[in-house]
């Protein structure tokens, strides 16, 4: 009896102990209020004004990607418009157009050095709904330049190529081989960057860094409400997933037990309840609350700045809470459509319901995909996957193009958090994986929370000083590369 109570106390000694060490870790590890540094116009001939009359332009061709077109007139205006803007990027450096995706060359003094290539696609969504300013007007007002594109994702398209263009005019000679790569339909996960992929991937190309939409400088994103750089260097896989039931089908007077939607509503009853997926913190989740975690409140810097006490029981508490906090830690289905017969008092022969799936770095497509098939199984329900792609693999971190982007954020905006982040959205970047192992989603444009929600919603728009820093940011970043 006595051992025991010595066990107890001892065990509850320990937790006190635990408890105090992690509270003494959080308040140390609190990080300060940072603000980008102040941005100054002039530096190094930036144009600020003219940029923002560019992105305009751009702004002006609705060149939105829709299923199953065969127009593509938008985007060939695309191509005219940046001829007309870029002329010495058209005139100076190799350009290949893979079918509608444009890809640029631009010879370095070496080619024996790995090349870089920047990337953002020229195609954006439909633009619905009642905006402050026309979607495609591309008016410049209160600094900010406003409609479809800004943010997702002309405003860094037109950083690159005003950066690119300005060195190519001085003369400039990047160290390495720097390519740009623009496709033209990322929004309908077209084919624009795997052609431009196999493309470079023939020539027998590698890179040493790919530089693609997906992060950026953000306010008030993932809890952390100072500017921080959201640095993305994984993102889950997907898929298209349709369930289907059969019966004999009939009129709706006669009915029998367990039709088709019973049989599909006991799936989605059961992953809705119970979802399969294995919880667990991966490594670039922990990376990222780690960095996360100074500039967070109390209590979350108390449980996500202390995962050696906290770790073992937070992939569980996540799946509890739902949403980007579960996402980050298993596979997701997401039941979107459904569809029976075509009359309301008619059985269908067949029905069907769809679900978008997300794959995540400890349970792959193979996994999740016959977890999923268990429970249908089970059921008597069909499973087929419609279309997706796996996860892809990780940025290696551990290289010199990491370390100049995360040392050229410092530069351009200041000691700011950085944050290295797993993106639960899809980029055309994953195809780079094939040819290169560090790539990186991040522009270097500062978004406000609201500017980061109007991405394909309304009244888009990104600052004209923000889109100025992001030219000095390539402009820097090429120059210092390979120094
Ligand atoms: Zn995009």
């Amino acid at each position: 009896m006595e051992n025991v109570i010595i066990i107890l106390l001892c065990l509850a000694g320990f937790i006190v102990v635990a408890f105090l060490v992690a509270v003494i870790n959080a308040i140390r590890i609190k990080g300060s209020y940072k603000e980008p540094k102040e941005f100054r116009l002039g530096i190094d001939d930036i144009n600020s004004q003219l940029h923002a009359s560019h992105l305009a332009r751009m702004i002006q061709v609705p060149s939105v990607s829709i299923r199953d077109s065969n127009d593509f007139s938008q985007i060939k205006k695309m191509h005219k418009v940046l001829e007309e803007l870029y002329p010495n990027i058209h005139n100076r450096l190799e350009k290949i157009d893979i079918d509608g995706a444009l890809l640029f060359k631009w010879r370095g003094k070496s080619s024996k050095a790995l090349p870089i290539l920047l990337m953002s696609h020229m195609d954006v969504v439909e633009a619905t709904g009642s905006w402050k300013f026309s979607p495609f007007s591309g008016k410049i007002s209160d600094g900010k330049i406003w409609g479809r594109g800004a943010v997702d994702t002309k405003g860094a398209l037109c950083a690159i190529l005003e950066a690119v263009e300005h060195l190519v005019s001085i003369n400039y000679v990047p160290s390495c081989d720097v390519y740009i790569a623009s496709s033209n339909n990322e929004e309908i996960t077209g084919d624009g960057a795997v052609k431009t992929v196999e493309y470079l991937y023939k020539q027998g190309i590698r890179f040493d860094l790919v530089m693609d939409e997906g992060g950026a400088v953000m306010c008030g994103t993932m809890g952390i409400n100072e500017p921080s750089a959201m640095v993305g260097i994984v993102e889950k896989g997907r898929a298209n997933v349709k369930f289907i039931a059969h019966s004999s089908g009939g009129h709706a007077s006669i009915p029998f037990n367990n039709n088709p939607f019973a049989q599909l509503s006991k799936v989605v009853s059961e992953l809705d309840r119970k979802p399969p997926f294995k919880k667990k913190l991966t490594k670039p989740v922990k990376r990222m609350y780690k960095a996360m975690s100074p500039y967070l409140s109390f209590k979350y810097r108390l449980v996500l700045g202390n995962l050696w006490l906290f770790g073992g029981i937070l992939p569980a508490v996540c799946s509890k809470m739902g949403g980007q906090a579960a996402a980050l830690v298993q596979s997701t289905c997401v039941f979107t459509m459904a569809e029976g017969s075509s009359g309301a008092n008619v059985i269908p022969e067949t029905a069907t319901c769809t679900a978008n799936v997300r794959f995540i770095l400890h349970e792959n497509e193979e996994k999740t995909l016959n977890k999923l098939k268990k429970v249908a199984d089970k059921y008597n329900v069909e499973m087929e996957k419609i279309s997706g792609y796996d996860i892809c693999p990780t940025a290696d971190t551990n290289t010199y193009a990491y370390k100049q982007v995360l040392k050229q954020i410092k530069e351009t905006f200041g000691d700011i958090p950085i944050v290295p982040y797993v993106m639960l959205a899809g980029t055309d970047s994953r195809h780079y994986t094939k040819i290169c192992d560090c790539v990186i989603r991040f522009v270097p444009l500062i978004f406000s929370e609201e500017q980061q929600k109007s991405a394909h919603a309304i009244n888009e728009n990104l600052d004209v000083s923000s889109l100025s820093r992001g030219v000095t940011f390539y402009v820097d970043f090429i120059k210092n590369y390979g120094k």
